[in-house]
């Protein structure tokens, strides 16, 4: 028989075998913690020595668990998603799922976009993507888990809409979710001492526990992972390359019809039918852009993917999804957004098409430029 063993922090059956999932402990730790009789895992260990959380996704049924609790409570609802990939963020039926809660949509990594964008435009933009998912927040708003200042406007709002009860942060992985609540744990001087990790009652699902002043929680949950996001098809240095990090400086080019441009060996933009026109990338500052001719394209792609055309990375181009087209008619200024990438605007009428790795999703959107 084997003995399960739990982590006297949060509860959850210690396991040595995933890295990425819940109750994950080193074998080292494992052994150093069963002779002293306290066996922590890696979450909970980092958050005592570090005050830091780390990463953990859910499989799906645990995630499904969590959000039907979170109707069973009565709180506010904090939904983190990743503005550079809003569609890739959102949690299929959350609306579902808050019961009467109200919901507080945050937008976060605001830091990354060109100072050129209004953002009303883009809460504009998130609140109609919301109600087309059936989510009517109670507000929409930017910020920045990176820039302590932009902080404040979402600590202010929590602190407007939660109206004296707990605080739920949900969303799915890489949206930024953790480094938001690092944040917010680094600002609220003293709680280091009074975070505690506990779990839902009847499940193994883990969450902690920031104090507010009225003696009530700012609660994190684990993320689920959303497997229509760029960042699972690429290994963690090319994840680096393709986020972005810094304020994006958008690059313009005069294209002919017939001529295409690939982002990377990730994404591939076809200007097909139109007049000359400008097409303005925004994307990491660290993703090379290329240009070729359209009838060329698909012999260009095949002998440079992996070498001029990176990320990937050529031992990774044998395990990299191919790239499937989205064909689109254009009427007026439009985005054309890849999936966790960026976006190409597409300023006069025309016939383009965008190509992303399988799985991974390619839309249009009224230009929020
Ligand atoms: P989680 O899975 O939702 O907890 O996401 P993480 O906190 O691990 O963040 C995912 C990635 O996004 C990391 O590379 C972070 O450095 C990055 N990130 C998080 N917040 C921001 C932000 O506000 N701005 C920028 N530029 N990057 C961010």
């Amino acid at each position: 028989m084997t003995e399960t063993i739990q982590c006297i922090g949060c509860g959850v059956t210690i396991q040595t075998e995933n890295k990425d999932e819940l109750g994950y402990t080193p074998n080292a730790a494992l052994e150093k913690g069963l002779e002293t009789g306290e066996v922590y895992c890696q979450r909970c260990f980092r958050l005592r020595h570090y005050n830091e959380i780390q990463d953990v996704s859910l499989t799906d049924d645990d995630f499904l668990r969590l959000l039907n609790e979170l109707g069973q409570k009565d709180a506010l609802i904090v939904n983190v998603v990743d503005i550079f990939d809003f569609n890739g963020s959102l949690i299929p039926g959350l609306h579902r799922f808050v019961g009467n809660n109200p919901v507080l949509l945050v937008g976060n990594k605001v830091d990354i976009l060109p100072k050129s964008l209004k953002k009303s435009k883009l809460t504009q933009w998130m609140r109609e993507r919301a109600h087309e998912a059936g989510l009517r927040p109670v507000d929409v708003l930017l910020t920045s888990a990176k820039k302590p200042h932009e902080l404040s406007t979402l600590l202010d709002a929590i602190e407007e809409h939660r109206k004296g009860r707990d605080v739920y942060v949900v969303g799915v992985t890489n949206v930024g979710k953790s480094t938001l609540i690092n944040q917010i744990i680094r600002q609220s001087a003293g709680v280091q001492e009074l975070i505690t990790t506990s779990r839902f009652p009847g499940t193994t699902l883990d969450k902690i526990e920031i104090p507010l002043e009225d003696g009530r929680f700012l609660i994190d949950t684990p993320g689920i992972i959303h497997r229509h996001q760029m960042a699972h098809y690429l290994g963690k240095k090319d994840l680096k390359i393709v986020a972005p990090h810094k304020e994006i400086k958008p690059k313009a080019y005069q294209l002919n019809s017939a001529q295409t441009l690939f982002l990377g060996g990730l994404a591939r933009f076809d200007f097909i039918q139109g007049e000359r026109s400008s097409f303005i990338a925004y994307v990491s500052n660290d993703v090379e852009i290329h240009r070729t001719k359209l009838e060329k394209a698909d012999a260009f792609y095949d002998k440079h993917v992996g070498g001029l055309l990176q990320p990937p990375r050529a031992e990774e181009v044998a395990a990299f999804p191919e790239l499937v087209r989205f064909e689109f008619s254009i009427k007026e200024k439009t985005d054309i957004v890849f999936a966790g990438l960026g976006w190409i605007t597409v300023t006069q009428p025309g016939v383009v098409a965008g190509w992303a790795p399988k799985g991974v999703d390619v839309l249009r959107r009224k230009a929020l430029i």
